[in-house]
Formats: C-alpha cells, sequence, structure tokens
C-alpha cells in the first residue's frame, strides 16, 4: 500500500501523519508501517535534502531545485518505497511528485506540465494508489506556521500570501484532474477531525 500525503506549507501534515501512523501501527502491526519523508529517508537523498535547505543556498536557481528534489525523489523511491512495496508494507510518504508540480510547477514558475515531464523521468511510471490532499486556505496555513506573531501585514507577508496561493490552486487543480487517486481532506478543521477523515478516507481505498 502506498499512500502520499500532500498538502501547503501549515495543513498540519506532520502531525497528522503522526496519529495515522499510530492507527495504522495498531491496525497492521509496527513493522508492517513505514512513514517515509521526501526529499530523504536515506543518506542519498539526506544530503541531497541538506542542499535543498542549506540557507546558504538562497540564489539556487529554480530549476536546479526541480531537478535536484526530483533527483532525491528518485534514490528515494529505489532506495525506500520499492524495497518496502515489496515486502507489502504500508508506505506512509510525506510528499511526493504533486508538491514539486505544486512548489515548483506553480510556486516558482516552472510550469506544472514542466514538472510533470521532468518527473515522469525519475518515477518511472510509480504513483501512489492514494494521495491524501490536506487542504488550508492560505491565510489559515500562514496564520499556524506564524503562530503568535500577528503583527500587521507586510511586504513579506505578501509575498508568502501569493506563493501560497499559488501552491494551494495547484493542489487543487491536481485534485481535480486525479480525483480517483488524490482525497481532499478539510485541513482547516480541528486536528482530531482532521485525522478522522483521513481514516475515513483510507479505509474507503483499502476496505478490509
Ligand atoms: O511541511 P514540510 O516539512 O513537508 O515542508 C517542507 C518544505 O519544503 C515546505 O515548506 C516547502 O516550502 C518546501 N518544499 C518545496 N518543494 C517541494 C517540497 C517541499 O519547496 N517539492
Ligand atoms: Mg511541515
Amino acid at each position: 500500500k502506498f499512500i502520499s500525503f500532500e498538502g501547503p506549507d501549515g495543513a498540519g501534515k506532520t502531525s497528522v501523519m503522526r496519529q495515522i501512523k499510530a492507527d495504522l501501527e495498531e491496525q497492521f502491526g509496527a513493522d508492517r508501517v513505514m512513514y517515509t519523508r521526501e526529499p530523504g529517508g536515506n543518506h542519498i537523498s539526506e544530503q541531497i535534502r541538506r542542499v535543498l535547505f542549506n540557507a546558504d543556498n538562497t540564489d539556487m536557481d529554480a530549476r536546479t531545485e526541480a531537478l535536484l528534489f526530483a533527483a532525491a525523489r528518485r534514490q528515494h523511491i529505489v532506495s525506500e518505497i520499492l524495497p518496502a512495496l515489496q515486502e507489502d508494507k504500508v508506505i506512509l510518504c510525506d510528499r511526493y511528485v504533486d508538491s514539486s508540480i505544486a512548489y515548483q510547477g506553480a510556486g516558482r514558475h516552472l510550469g506544472e506540465q514542466e514538472i510533470w515531464q521532468l518527473n515522469q523521468f525519475a518515477i518511472d511510471g510509480l504513483l501512489p494508489e492514494l494521495t491524501v490532499y490536506l487542504d488550508v486556505p492560505s491565510e489559515v496555513g500562514l496564520r499556524r506556521i506564524a503562530e503568535h506573531r500577528s503583527d500587521q501585514v507586510n511586504r513579506l507577508d505578501k509575498e508568502k500570501l501569493a506563493f501560497h496561493h499559488l501552491v494551494r490552486h495547484s493542489f487543487l487543480r491536481l485534485q481535480q484532474a486525479h480525483p480517483d487517486r488524490i482525497k481532499l481532506v478539510d485541513a482547516s478543521q480541528p486536528l482530531a477531525k482532521v485525522v478522522a477523515d483521513v481514516k475515513q478516507v483510507i479505509n474507503a481505498r483499502y476496505p478490509e
């Protein structure tokens, strides 16, 4: 079982996935469930991750960034996902190809089709059976990240808001284009309700 989790910043993906993992471990046994994150999950992809998220690399070209995400994804598939699928595990993957389309394709203006094409080479046809898309309005997502900071909206915040909008609407378009694979969950709800909705989506996809 290959399930990816997607969503814009502030959707609560980390908290939701932690609870879903615990729940599935109870259901299937701890050794049958694998949580893994993108980019990373193995020593090669973790090295690429460090390049991508290094604060010194703010001058990184957007296409370079897209290529590195795709490279990390490829290695992650080979080192982590394919072996786990072979062992019939439940794979909970924190971000996958849809994030590249939303962040690099839409957010960084590289083009959704272009990023899709680039990633075809990396994923070589491997898509999740189910993608849980945690949807959150941009204002709510950014407010969650900013937490207690409630200073007035400055220029930087407006830029963040515009970027967040691009990313979110790309995710929404992806969901509409692939409604069988991508299931939307309203992540603006309280955490317990979001988790319950995600469980329902997973159970519907994998009825016992
Ligand atoms: O919330 P999470 O830990 O998954 O966030 C990782 C960060 O990496 C996101 O805030 C996002 O800005 C960035 N990212 C990206 N392009 C991707 C995946 C993640 O810019 N393809
Ligand atoms: Mg996060």
